[in-house]
């Protein structure tokens, strides 16, 4: 084995397929395989000319571009709309409430407490980020100052995001699940002016202070000047004099004036977003203005197909990418009706979610396979007893859907009949890459689908050459799109080695994948994660989705141990539905069932009961770390600091320990 033969192989081969739904194909954005066929064609044949056209479609600029793509893989160095001029906040907002949707509700926020809804048309939510924005002036920001916004699911959030757009300042969000340490680490990484936080966090019925880890981040944090304080919990916290001031106190006394919005260049910085970390370090994801709202107004509508009287909800926290462009972003760019949820989809109960959409009629749906693996653990009861029957689609996003957790959720909350659209990309990638859209594609469970017209992906080995139908390689993109990010923040030499160093003229993604012969993008897993027996190179995604297949899992997170005779032997970490008991002959049966499923090869060698995994704060699973403790290398895990729950490391452990 060697060269470029050395590529990744894949074992399963998933069957079932379901067609487009013809009811609501009439007025759907891409009715149907035809019109998406000739859209698909038209971007293949001139993709300047079809971002052009879709740019001004979608957005309103104040000047128009000089070119639509100054491209340079090299250095490397990208410019979309160069020399165009806009305002990502008047394209959200303004522009909604001049065309006559100012009494639209733009927000639908529900807290966690049941009773904690507030709604805001587009009318008020402009209001609302006037009002701040001149605070943020009155504190001395202004254009291209950084702005770190360390806020929990409140309304707060993204009127403070979109006020920061609408003076040209850039926001940095970081996960109010972030310790002090890593919240500090990214406020120094990009030298922010002012942090925005609130008193507490209201998580599962409990109250978690927040403002003292801003106030533990800032000992070390000099170019910090002010610290807004946003009131969620009524809890009383300590006031530093002259830096901090209530958010409530700062907004009183408005004397109702505009603040017009800045006219930002297309490339012009919008924001700094920091990876999930689930590979490593994190990365200061740098996206700019002009490309950004583009691709994000365009892959929400084309793939969500929102529609005037759609109630759409995107269950990510804001402090993710994926809340970034699909709560608050693509949504308002189109003048649509986004829902945001403060609360978790277990608490009080595992109905929590069926009993939102019920709520507030929600059309379309959007979340991730930890939160599908999490509910079908506890049962389809849940989606029952709730009215479902306002959502047309649903759609996932964050790791690979396993084929069994795509047919739970289509099945259960989709009543058999619904779409689910598996989107994959990532924070570097600003949106949807890959996809099915909804009324023209015919789904296979636990395929992405295909690359949205405009997007050239394919699957390459390692020395940069297509491999072919159903064969795994590595995931890359060849031609620039307008929602790439520009740059590592702070770190263009990180940008080219991790993005554009290994494949000359590529984007590589780190993802690996293979593509079917219908042109059927299949994820396969993290390169990093891949697992080599006696010389077969093998993902990790097949063999966790042949587990989860079984009746009595619920989750499974696979890695490659060490192995005398094959190099890497599998060890599989388990998790069991509620109501199946964790013993050795279960243990015979699963891998059997592996067996059975994709082969001899991708047989665990161990299989361990886990009642929990590691997991970034975003819900992925953290491999590398389940290496660690497969390998007995527990005494150094890296960096932790994204992990949701630094205590399953010990139970792991102890776990493998009683495996002898
Ligand atoms: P880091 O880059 O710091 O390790 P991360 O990759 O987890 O963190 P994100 O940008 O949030 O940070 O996640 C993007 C990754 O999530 C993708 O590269 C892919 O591995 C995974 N992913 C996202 N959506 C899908 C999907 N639909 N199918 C399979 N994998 C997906
Ligand atoms: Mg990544």
């Amino acid at each position: 084995m060697g060269g470029s033969d050395e590529h990744i192989e894949s074992m399963m081969h998933e069957r079932r397929h379901f067609p487009p739904p013809r009811h609501g194909s009439e007025r759907a954005h891409i009715p149907g395989p035809e019109a998406y066929d000739d859209l698909r064609d038209q971007a293949a044949r001139d993709p300047e000319g079809f971002w052009a056209e879709r740019a001004k479609a979608l957005l309103d600029w104040d000047s128009e571009w000089d070119t639509v793509l100054e491209a340079d893989w090299e250095t490397p160095e990208f410019k979309w709309f160069a020399g165009g001029k806009l305002n990502a906040c008047a394209n959200c907002l303004d522009r909604h409430v001049a065309s006559g949707r100012g009494e639209k509700t733009a927000l639908i926020w529900q807290g966690e407490p049941e009773d904690d809804v507030r709604q805001f048309t587009y009318a008020e939510l402009r209001d609302e980020v006037v009002k701040f924005a001149k605070v943020l002036k009155k504190w001395g920001v202004g254009k291209g100052d950084r702005v770190a916004v360390y806020l929990p699911m409140i309304p707060e959030l993204p009127i403070a995001m979109l006020a920061c757009a609408r003076i040209g300042a850039v926001h940095s969000v970081v996960f109010a699940g972030f310790s002090a340490h890593s919240l500090q680490n990214r406020i120094q990484d990009c030298e922010a002016k002012v942090l925005i936080t609130a008193d507490a966090v209201i998580r599962a019925g409990k109250q978690i202070p927040l403002k003292t880890n801003g106030d533990e981040a800032l000992e070390a944090c000099p170019s910090v000047e002010h610290c807004i304080v946003v009131n969620r919990a009524g809890l009383d916290v300590a006031m530093h004099e002259g830096r901090d001031v209530w958010w409530h106190d700062a907004v009183a006394g408005d004397d109702g004036t505009d603040c017009p919005p800045e006219s930002m260049d297309a490339e012009d910085l919008l924001f700094i977003l920091y990876t999930s970390g689930s590979t490593g370090k994190p990365k200061g994801v740098v996206h700019t203005t002009g490309g950004y709202l583009t691709y994000t107004a365009q892959t929400t509508q084309w793939v969500f197909d929102i529609q005037e009287d759609d109630v759409y909800w995107c269950t990510a926290d804001i402090g993710w990418i994926t809340g970034h462009s699909y709560i608050l972003y693509g949504p308002l760019a189109l003048g649509a009706t986004t829902v945001m949820f403060e609360g978790v989809p277990s608490y009080p109960q595992p109905d929590r979610f069926w009993q939102v959409v019920e709520k507030f009629k929600v059309t379309i749906f959007y979340t991730a396979p930890t939160v599908i693996r999490a509910l079908m653990r506890e049962g389809p009861q849940w989606t029952e007893t709730r009215d479902l029957s306002s959502l047309r689609l649903l759609g996932s996003v964050g790791e690979p859907i396993n084929p069994e957790a795509w047919m739970w959720y289509h099945d259960h909350v989709g009543k058999g009949e619904l779409p689910v659209l598996d989107t994959w990309w990532q924070t570097e990638t600003g949106g949807i890459m890959i996809s099915a859209v909804p009324y023209a594609t015919t789904l296979k469970p636990g395929s992405a689908s295909q690359p949205l017209p405009g997007i050239e992906a394919d699957i390459v080995d390692r020395d940069g050459e297509p491999v072919g139908p159903n064969r795994g390689g590595h995931l890359v993109v060849k031609t620039p799109w307008p929602g790439m990010l520009r740059n590592v923040y702070g770190d263009p030499a990180r940008y080219k080695s991790t993005y554009f160093e290994r494949f000359p003229g590529m984007y590589e993604s780190g993802d690996s994948a293979r593509m079917d012969e219908e042109g059927y993008f299949w994820i396969m897993g993290r390169l990093d994660d891949v697992i080599n027996v006696s010389g077969h190179r093998l993902g990790t995604a097949e063999i966790e989705s042949a587990l989860v297949a079984h009746e009595a899992v619920a989750e499974a997170a696979v890695v490659g141990m060490p192995h005398e005779v094959k190099g890497q032997a599998i060890y599989a970490y388990v998790t069991l539905k509620s109501t199946f008991q964790e013993n050795d002959e279960l243990r015979k049966v699963l891998r059997q069932h592996v067996r059975t499923e994709i082969g001899a090869i991708a047989t665990p060698e161990i299989i361990q009961f886990a009642p929990g995994l590691p997991k970034t704060r975003s819900g992925k699973i953290m491999r590398r770390i389940l290496r660690k403790i497969a390998a007995d290398e527990t005494n150094a895990f890296g960096d932790t600091s994204t992990l949701a729950d630094p205590t399953v490391i010990a139970d792991l452990i102890d776990g493998k320990n009683l495996l002898g």
